[in-house]
């Protein structure tokens, strides 16, 4: 990759680029909707990654290019403004740019810029946390400044809520910066506190992207969101994450119906995430697995983000030789879901699996194979 995108950096710009960066997509593991209520989370950076090449310009232009869409993007340096249509991808290096200046840092001016990946964009491997992160460690090396990870982190998702608008958790950018191969990357997201935890190296993913989404699927997430705060309430308690289980229990007949249950998902998720980092440390990834498959069924029967495609998938992967366990990954509603299998899983059971899904909603997911890879890092 690095000779592809130094080549196609020439071929755009004519010249060498000076600096190349790239940055992983990345896996939520375990902990659904457990961000916005305080509480924890375990994802894999896996090993996809977006690529950034850059070289300084001294004429004050800023020229971008990506081969997502195939096309130079010329700016002054002086316009930091929202694009939209063709030229909208190039919001996540502008949002880059325009948060390095919240966070007090220089932003380069004038600079010529490529983009290359190879991780799928929109199916949910959180691509958009990999181009801003790559894009950061770019800008940052063009300006020589060196802020430590946890700040690239936030500048990634800053740029992400509020240039691009997308409402997204610490999850997307802690676990691309923070992430090491053949370890998960534990976030607990009050602070944030970020940290690592070894994940056997006989650990493999296989992602089943349903494109199915729900129609009203940010009236629901949103729904999600308020539901959680008033079950905190209430409890008493500011977020859900400072709730017990005996607690939620001992409210049941007060609380509606759906605050029980959303209640009751988050903090059991909560100590799922807790026990997966325990278990993890033994190895027995069948006992990762078991976990892994009980947060589907918590997000099924409790939190009411999955979808019957979804549930089918979780449902003939739990039923598989050689995998683990197998959850919807990534807010619901539609999307993805993701296994965790031995090596002996193979391509030939990933379709068999597509296969049956097929027969049964009229569409084959799409099938992605993958292991964990390193954060963000100048190549
Ligand atoms: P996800 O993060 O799940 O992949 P998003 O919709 O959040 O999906 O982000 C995808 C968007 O990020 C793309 O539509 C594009 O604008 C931008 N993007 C991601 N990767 C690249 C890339 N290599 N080059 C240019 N833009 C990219
Ligand atoms: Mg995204």
């Amino acid at each position: 990759m690095k000779q592809k995108i130094a080549a196609l950096f020439h071929q755009v710009h004519g010249r060498a680029p000076t600096f190349i960066t790239r940055a992983p997509g990345r896996i939520e593991f375990i902990g659904n909707h457990t961000d916005y209520n305080g509480g924890t989370v375990l994802g894999a950076s896996i090993d996809r990654d977006v690529w950034v090449a850059v070289a300084p310009r001294t004429d004050g232009l800023r020229r971008f290019y990506s081969d997502y869409s195939g096309k130079v993007v010329e700016l002054s340096a002086a316009v930091i403004e929202k694009q939209t249509g063709e030229a909208s991808w190039i919001n996540y290096p502008l949002g880059v740019l325009a948060a390095l200046l919240v966070f007090k840092l220089q932003a380069p001016q004038g600079f010529d810029y490529v983009a290359v990946s190879d991780l799928p964009t929109g199916a949910g491997l959180s691509s958009s946390a990999a181009i801003e992160l790559a894009s950061g460690l770019a800008f940052l090396a063009l300006t020589e400044q060196h802020p430590d990870r946890e700040t690239l982190v936030k500048i990634g998702k800053h740029a992400e809520n509020h240039f691009v608008g997308v409402p997204c958790g610490i999850l997307d950018q802690g676990v691309s910066g923070f992430g090491k191969k053949d370890h998960l990357v534990f976030i607990d997201c009050k602070g944030p506190h970020f940290d690592t935890v070894p994940l056997p190296g006989s650990a493999n993913f296989w992602i089943f992207n349903t494109h199915t989404k729900h129609a009203l699927v940010d009236g629901l997430y949103a729904a999600r969101h308020r539901e959680c705060m008033e079950a905190a309430k209430a409890l008493g308690v500011g977020l859900l994450v400072e709730a017990t289980s005996a607690q939620v229990e001992a409210a049941k007949t007060v609380l509606s119906g759906n605050a029980y249950k959303r209640a009751k998902h988050v903090v059991d998720e909560i100590a799922r995430v807790d026990e997966a980092v325990a278990v993890l440390k033994t190895g027995e990834l069948d006992k990762v697995g078991h976990l892994l498959t009980a947060s589907h069924r918590s997000s099924q029967h409790l939190f009411e983000n999955s979808t019957p495609e979804l549930d089918f998938l979780v449902d003939r992967l739990a039923a598989t030789l050689n995998v683990h366990g197998a959850r919807l990954t990534g807010g619901g509603f539609g999307g993805a879901v993701m296994a965790l299998t031995s090596p002996a899983f193979g391509d030939a059971q990933a379709q068999a699996v597509a296969a049956d899904y097929a027969a049964k909603f009229g569409a084959r997911p799409d099938i992605l194979h993958m292991k964990t890879g390193d954060g963000a890092e100048r190549v």
